[in-house]
């Protein structure tokens, strides 16, 4: 097995079209976390027509597909995309747009799951490589982390990995470009909450009470001090307030007795995430001491950082520069602020993610925006790239 390039998938106009069509139907279909139901019954026919076997049921709506190759070899690879949509009203006006009125496919994962199904035909009609592929479609990717239940479902145990692949499409990139890099690409995403509980009291006579409006302002302001104080210069964390609670609306004469704040701890290196989390508590409760008032943190751990294999990296850079030219490919991009669940796969089996462009034309969105679309000339570049990984894995293309 040789190396393909996007555009000798793109020749193909019989195959394209019938992945285009593929992906504008899930797009007009999108369904939310765990509830894949269509959309992995659709996995699950396409993969049974191409006469791979499947498993049902890793993480709800997980889809497992496992293909032999032809010849004998013990390797055996995964190679993810992720199937839900997002609560966002599409506003594309698009022939194919949603029909779920509040749901769409705004990040793509529509795209991300044709491709490796496109990958799948490929492979299941020519296996000429040498040990095992696990086609890995997995629900719940946007906040649920269903990559970490088909894990706890025991997605490795029953599929045996040595390594584990994902892609991602990079809305505002030129089309094709592949970025990623060793170690940290993404960061881990976190969230905390602090309740400060005070008194309360009248507003006209605070002396009469403990005011954890004052200590949550403190608490605020000081918030930037864990980033330039606390953090080493050569590490990157972000810290942000999302929300604030206190008080009623109709009562600017009272003096609300709980303040809550809730924020977003970014950070992409355990050292640093545990620096967060404990800074923020001491932070709280010195701030609510100083006003004679109680802080409670509450830090939820959600996605750890995404950090890519070095040897993995290095062979999916070349499956990349295979793909779309090598002149497209920036193997060591800056770290990406956002989170990314399949980092609980790379947590168990090394592997690689990247992040391929998804057009840069003046039409093109960000992902998680109603007027996004994910960009069918895509498809054949993450087709090429997933039959390049294979050919680099258990193939002969390095020889
Ligand atoms: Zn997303
Ligand atoms: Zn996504």
């Amino acid at each position: 097995m040789k190396f393909t390039s996007a555009g000798a998938i793109a020749a193909d106009t019989r195959l394209l079209d019938k992945l285009t069509g593929i992906r504008r139907d899930i797009h007009q279909h999108p369904e939310t976390a765990f509830e894949e139901v269509r959309t992995s019954d659709l996995v699950a026919a396409a993969l049974t027509e191409l006469g791979i076997p499947i498993h049902r049921g890793l993480g709800k709506t997980g889809v497992v597909g496992t293909l032999q190759g032809k010849r004998p070899g013990q390797r055996r690879i995964g190679l993810r995309a992720d199937m839900d949509a997002l609560f966002i009203h599409e506003t594309t006006g698009l022939p194919y747009a949603s029909k779920i009125d509040g749901k769409m496919h705004a990040c793509g994962h529509d795209g991300h799951t044709t491709m490796l199904l496109g990958a799948a035909g490929k492979l299941a009609a020519d296996p000429d490589f040498a040990g095992t592929v696990h086609f890995i479609f997995q629900p719940a990717e946007e906040g649920l982390g269903g990559g970490r239940v088909m894990i706890e479902d025991g997605l490795f145990e029953l599929f045996p990995c040595d390594a584990v692949y994902g892609v991602h499409n990079a809305p505002k990139s030129p089309l094709g470009k592949v970025e990623t890099r060793p170690g940290a690409l993404m960061a881990a995403g976190d969230t905390w909450e602090v309740i400060f509980k005070g008194t309360g009291g009248h507003g006209a006579m605070p002396h009469m009470a403990t005011d954890a409006t004052v200590a949550a302002g403190h608490f605020i302001s000081g918030l930037s001090s864990i980033i330039s104080r606390n953090v080493p210069a050569n590490e990157r964390a972000v810290i942000s307030v999302g929300h604030i609670h206190a008080g009623d609306y109709n009562s600017p004469n009272i003096i609300p007795s709980r303040v809550i704040v809730r924020g977003t701890a970014r950070s992409y290196v355990p050292d640093v995430r545990n620096t967060l989390e404990r800074r923020l508590g001491e932070l709280a409760s010195g701030c609510a001491a100083a006003q004679g008032v109680e802080a409670h943190l509450i830090y939820t751990r959600r996605y750890p950082p995404l950090v890519n294999a070095p040897a993995q990296t290095e062979l999916a850079v070349r499956a990349a520069a295979a793909t779309s030219g090598a002149e497209n490919v920036d193997a060591d991009c800056a770290p990406l602020g956002g989170s990314e669940d399949f980092s609980f796969m790379l947590e168990k089996v090394p592997g690689a993610y990247v992040m391929i462009g998804n057009g840069d034309g003046e039409n093109s969105h960000f992902v998680h925006t109603p007027g996004y679309d994910f960009n069918d000339e895509l498809i054949p570049y993450g087709v090429a790239y997933w039959m390049n990984i294979v050919a680099l894995e258990l193939g002969d293309a390095a020889d």
